[in-house]
């Protein structure tokens, strides 16, 4: 169970109405039951039901079951799309062990907004789901020229480029291992040709295809963290 509460040898957390109705109400849980928590900050807590009613309740922490692990420094940065699609990329994201996601504004962008909270709260239950004990940030949409105007200098660039389709799927890393990484995945409109010529010149662009076809930006994403994954991941 996800709480927003530091967790940590004799901690108490209060429970929200949302979270004793699921405990006690679906769970069935009673005083003295075990409850596994993770916070995205202190790893995994077994804490036990020490007050529980149908509104509330608390919870005491017993013992650290997982230490915090926290993932490879890699950004997952893509231009949302539609809603559905959007939370699916940041679902499987969080999944695959993103450190952090960013979504940006590009020149071929539709959506103009996105919900940040409910896309955090994605990625707070894809962790739970996995059992993870790293929740990665879900940044504020920003343009990807801003982003790109102050990029860290030794963050590396996973550019997958569609106008590479046909050349091999190949992600070259005989320097990239230990280092900060970042994964952009462009718009279903794809990259505008001053985009495509801006990205191509940064010295930490790696560009990458990810096949002969061009993949729906959501599969993109997918495939792309596979790919890093298998090269760079732990
Ligand atoms: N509108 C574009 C076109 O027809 O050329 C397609 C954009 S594609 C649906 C969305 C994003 O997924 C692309 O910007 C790129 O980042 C990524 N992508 C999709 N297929 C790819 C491929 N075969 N190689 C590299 N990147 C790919």
């Amino acid at each position: 169970l996800y709480v927003d509460h530091p967790l940590g040898a004799g901690q108490t957390v209060p429970l929200d109405r949302d979270q004793a109705h699921y405990l006690f109400g679906v769970m069935r849980l009673a005083v003295g039951a075990r409850v596994a928590l993770f916070n995205g900050r202190d790893g995994e807590w077994q804490a036990e039901v020490a007050e529980a009613s149908k509104r509330s309740g608390v919870l005491s922490c017993v013992e650290q079951s997982k230490p915090l692990q926290v993932p490879p420094d890699l950004w997952l940065i893509f231009a949302p799309i539609k809603k559905a699609r959007t939370d699916f990329i940041v679902e499987k994201a969080a999944e695959m062990g993103a450190a952090r996601i960013l979504p940006v504004g590009t020149e071929f962008t539709n959506s103009e907004r996105i919900r940040q909270d409910r896309l955090q709260a994605h990625a707070v239950e894809a962790a739970e789901q996995c059992g993870g004990t790293y929740v990665p940030e879900v940044a504020d949409l920003q343009k990807l020229s801003g982003l790109l105007d102050h990029w860290p200098a030794e963050r590396q660039l996973m550019f997958c480029d569609e106008a590479e389709v046909g050349q091999q799927l190949f992600l070259d890393v005989t320097q990239g291992e230990g280092q900060a990484w970042a994964i952009l995945i462009g718009p279903e409109g794809g990259f505008s040709p001053a985009e495509r010529k801006r990205l191509h010149g940064m010295a930490q662009s790696h560009v990458v295809s990810l096949g002969p076809r061009i993949l729906r930006a959501d599969t993109a994403a997918v495939a792309a963290m596979t790919l890093w994954q298998q090269k760079l991941g732990d």
